[in-house]
């Protein structure tokens, strides 16, 4: 067996404070550029002429009909975790208008500061760039105050993590963020206490896509299942960021490898239970990338408990990055690939599905409305017209009076500011739950 050569090594800070650090060899066949190739024109013009839009605006539709097929003790963990989590999300949305309780020394720049306080806190990843706007959602640009994003990557539990598919494993994501919603607002309390503002963003209401600040901010790259993959834990650490006005130092995008690793390992796209991960990379709003094929995954995720199947089977998730980059220096294999366990799992109503198997869903399965509630209602009024389902006379203007009714219920909802969480409850039972 040849080793492969070492281009480079990586040395990270350790898992938890207190840790000893980390080398991550990087063999020279997996490297392509720090951080994620781009195209930084073509990033400037989609983010101008299509900015990305909060999905609590406009995935309403879809937002309604994921909830409907939720199966009824997911919805009942949903409901618990919004209970834990929505006062922390809440007083979040507010966090940038409170005033810095000290003056600031002059001059001093408070990176490490903030670093050592939020590792100490309990997020094992932080970094610190520019918040780039042009990953930030339309309708929240306005909100975001500060120009610095403190990047803090908080690691789900483990074991329960491997229970993927479940609600077992969905709850460890609600617990990561109860825990790091609560740290967050500390940490955010300590830089107002050493002379500047900070604005929380948490990670069940975020401002923007994040993980391309992440990535900026040498805290992973961007795995085929869409995920950061960062060095302790792959893609089990959930996002949040910390804005700020703080004389701060930015941190440097890093090549781990990830970009071309993927393309061998392909693991996640395998064993993806919707078809939903592409095997190719395309360049998408000018970012080099495996994409998502939304229509596939969100019809599995609410059915099957969030799913997460591409976080479970990433050999980065299970084994961490220096031991996966070791593996294949040492053997130019994918640590577990292959194998029942990594790549195993189990769907509660078709049973296991070892390498090489994945489950079949009829077409039906897949068909979700789009967009705003109020567009699907136009789209399910124009279908029921062309098939002559309304017709003239009493019952047609009944028709017609019902949808009126639905829609302006839709138009209703979504005044005033967007909705935070409500990608997990449906307004109608956010009102319930409160
Ligand atoms: S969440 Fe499930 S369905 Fe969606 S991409 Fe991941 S593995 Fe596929
Ligand atoms: S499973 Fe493999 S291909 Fe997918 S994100 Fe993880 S390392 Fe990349």
């Amino acid at each position: 067996m040849v080793e492969k050569k070492i281009d480079h090594v990586v040395k990270r800070l350790g898992r938890r404070y207190g840790d000893a650090g980390i080398a991550i060899p990087i063999a020279e066949d997996l490297i392509s550029k720090p951080g994620i190739p781009a195209n930084q024109p073509d990033v400037d013009f989609y983010s101008r002429r299509y900015p990305l839009e909060d999905p609590n605006f406009a995935f309403t539709a879809d937002n309604d009909w994921s909830w409907e097929n939720t199966p009824p003790e997911d919805k009942e963990a949903l409901r618990r975790s919004y209970r834990l989590v929505s006062p922390m999300v809440k007083m979040s949305r507010g966090t940038g208008e409170l005033l810095p309780s000290n003056e600031p020394i002059p001059g001093k720049d408070i990176t490490e500061d903030i670093k050592v306080k939020a590792r100490e806190l309990g997020f094992c990843e932080v970094g610190i760039t520019r918040y780039d706007r042009r990953y930030a959602y339309q309708a929240r640009k306005r909100w975001v105050k500060f120009e610095h994003a403190i990047c803090l990557a908080f690691e789900q539990d483990y074991e329960r993590t491997q229970a993927i598919p479940s609600t077992f494993g969905e709850e460890a994501a609600f617990h990561a963020y109860a825990s790091m919603s609560q740290t967050g607002l500390i940490l955010a309390d300590y830089i107002r206490s050493l002379g500047y503002h900070a604005q929380v963003h948490s990670p069940l209401d975020p401002s923007a896509v994040y993980i391309p600040m992440f990535v900026a901010a040498g805290l992973g790259q961007l795995g085929a299942n869409g995920q950061l993959l960062s060095p302790h834990f792959g893609s089990r650490g959930r996002l949040m960021i910390v804005t700020t006005d703080a004389i701060v130092t930015y941190d440097e995008p890093v090549d781990y490898g990830i970009h071309r690793f993927c393309q061998i390992c392909q693991v996640c796209v395998n064993r993806c239970p919707g078809r939903a991960l592409m095997r190719d990379k395309v360049w998408w709003r000018g970012v080099e990338k495996n994409k998502l094929v939304y229509e596939r995954c969100r019809p599995v995720m609410a059915r099957y408990s969030a799913c997460g199947v591409c976080m479970k089977v990433c050999p980065v998730q299970k084994f961490g990055m220096k031991t996966v980059m070791e593996h294949y220096v040492d053997t130019s294999e994918v640590l577990g690939k292959g194998s029942h366990e990594l790549e195993g799992y189990r769907l509660k109503d078709k049973g296991y599905f070892g390498p090489g198997e994945l489950p079949h869903f009829d077409a039906e399965f897949f068909h979700i409305p789009h967009a705003t509630s109020e567009d699907a209602l136009f789209e399910e009024f124009k279908a029921k017209l062309k098939e002559h389902k309304v017709p003239n006379g009493p019952s047609g203007d009944a028709e017609l009076r019902e949808f009126r009714r639905k829609v302006v219920k839709a138009l209703g909802r979504d005044e005033g500011e967007s909705n935070p969480m409500a990608m997990i409850l449906p307004k109608e039972e956010l009102e319930r739950v409160e």
